[in-house]
């Protein structure tokens, strides 16, 4: 249960997003658009942390999985194929009171018969399927049914029947056969003004990264040769058009995935369902999120998907309740057998030593980016107490992330920003750093200050150049710098030469 004080610790996190820039609301200028969020120069960095070590434990250092990055829009066909076009709905119920549309499963009886959550009105219609796929057209549609001039090109690269250096847009030829439309590129400036959308150029944004997986399964199988079992992993964008975005960026419209797709021999599928289970639980472990903080739900059959053998939600502790970060399901030989029947082109995979063909299963572990940057802000946010500059103690905001996410490795300071050569030095040694990690130089304001702002956002090293650097009181501190470490607060002199292999020995 959500008690106050975890609202009042979401609220501290939102607030820290935006005031250190992590992450923003989407199209805040224009109010906001519900459901999106920029991530600033912080949040990008982060989500970047996280998409390269995923990579890196996932594809690199591995020799049974390979990567591929695939195109948002696809066939419609395959989206009618996997099934989503059909069955990827949420069951929606409409308030008649207060016209709110409330996803089913929001709507609970306490005692009194269903009741809205927004105003109480026990006024509902009975639930609905509402499909969560964003739609979007491409390629040649309808003309546009009034006469008014259209000055608009068409999109570069864009291009219709006539090719790309067809005819240009003049309304005054009112039967223009084609006109370009596209959702997330080249959106003609009145393209709402056209006609009815044609059957034929409705696509959708992805709803998920892994049927482009499916798709090419064939051609990343032959390329790669690799035999069973083996992975493709992808990670990119996908689109839901969630009818009720909330708890921050948790449940977005647009959000990204990490997927990995591991096909098998289907004996094998029970086990490696297993196995990415625990593999997955040490990815955690591993970028900061404690097994502790963790729970695994065994999805129970009646919510599985009906082609799925067995899936875990692994569930992250969160301020507003235990919810969904990844989902690691074996999904058999399902997709690929559906894309091999609808396209009519064999996805099986020939086993050199039996001799046989067979459509490979597979199981799948589906992390959310922005579900995990946010577990990883979750975790990382404390209150601690520190001495001001004063040495009186005061509330220490710190973001305490695993060194290998934290946004800013390290942070270096002159101790005086009037001290030439104390600037000097400390430009010196962000120049060096620099090659090795994301280094942050800051000179501005009283040192407990600069550390302070470290703190606030996570950066896990600082280091300050000072007058000891220069053997001022001993010659033996020549060329050292104090090293602060985030956590415990404490100070210890490196020399400048050991400053890299030291930090770099404490960030992998
Ligand atoms: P939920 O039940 O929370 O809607 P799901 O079971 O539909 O999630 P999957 O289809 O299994 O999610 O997608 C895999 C992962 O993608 C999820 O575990 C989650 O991390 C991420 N994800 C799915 N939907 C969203 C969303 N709307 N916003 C952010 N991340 C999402």
């Amino acid at each position: 249960m959500t008690t106050p004080s975890d609202s009042q610790r979401m609220e501290k996190i939102v607030s820290l997003c935006k005031r250190r820039g992590f992450i923003f609301q989407s199209s805040e200028i224009y109010g906001g658009l519900n459901g999106l969020w920029d991530y600033g120069p912080l949040g990008v960095e982060l989500k970047r942390n996280l998409k390269n070590y995923w990579w890196r434990v996932m594809v690199h250092e591995r020799d049974d999985v390979v990567g591929m990055d695939g195109s948002i829009l696809m066939n419609r066909a395959i989206w009618k194929a996997s099934g989503h076009e059909d069955t990827f709905t949420d069951p929606m119920i409409d308030c008649r009171t207060c016209k709110a549309r409330l996803r089913a499963d929001q709507v609970i009886d306490k005692g009194k018969g269903k009741q809205c959550p927004n105003c109480g009105g026990t006024d509902l219609t009975a639930p609905r399927p509402f499909n969560l796929m964003l739609k979007t057209s491409i390629g040649p549609i309808k003309p546009r049914a009034t006469t008014s001039t259209i000055s608009t090109a068409p999109a570069a690269g864009l291009t219709g029947p006539s090719g790309p250096t067809g005819p240009s847009l003049d309304q005054s030829s009112t039967d223009t056969p084609w006109m370009i439309t596209a959702g997330t590129a080249g959106l003609p400036a009145d393209a709402s003004a056209t006609g009815p959308e044609d059957e034929t150029a409705l696509a959708y944004l992805r709803p998920e990264t892994a049927q482009a997986i499916f798709v090419q399964f064939k051609n990343v199988l032959d390329v790669s040769r690799k035999k069973l079992p083996f992975g493709i992993a992808q990670i990119g964008k996908a689109f839901r058009n969630e009818i009720n975005p909330r708890n921050f960026t948790f449940r977005s419209r647009e959000f990204e995935q990490m997927e990995l797709e591991y096909f098998c021999r289907p004996e094998d599928g029970m086990k490696l369902l297993e196995y990415w289970k625990e593999e997955r639980l040490k990815f955690y472990e591993n970028i900061g999120i404690p097994t502790r903080h963790l729970h695994v739900l065994t999805v129970p059959d009646e919510e599985r998907a009906f082609y799925s053998k067995g899936t875990y939600d692994i569930e992250y502790d969160f301020p507003f309740g235990l919810q969904e970060l990844e989902g690691v399901a074996y999904r058999t030989d399902y997709d690929l057998s559906q894309h091999q029947k609808a396209s009519g082109k064999s996805l099986e995979y020939f086993d050199e030593e039996t001799k046989q063909k067979f459509i490979p299963h597979v199981v799948e572990p589906s992390a959310g980016v922005d579900r995990t940057v946010l577990a990883l802000i979750c975790e990382a946010y404390s209150e601690d107490e520190a001495p001001d500059e004063k040495g009186k103690m005061e509330t220490r905001i710190v973001l305490r992330f695993h060194p290998r996410m934290a946004p800013v490795k390290c942070a270096v300071f002159p101790l005086l920003k009037n001290k030439e050569q104390l600037v000097a030095k400390a430009k010196e040694v962000v120049d060096l750093l620099r090659p090795h990690m994301f280094v942050f130089y800051d000179e501005s304001g009283a040192i407990g200050r600069r550390y302070r702002r470290q703190d606030e956002i996570g950066t896990p090293f600082c280091v300050t150049v000072d007058f000891e650097t220069f053997g001022e009181k001993d010659s033996a501190l020549r060329d050292t710098v104090t090293l602060r470490e985030r956590d415990s607060m404490k100070q210890e002199r490196v020399a400048i030469k050991d400053l890299a292999t030291t930090l770099i020995s404490r960030l992998r």
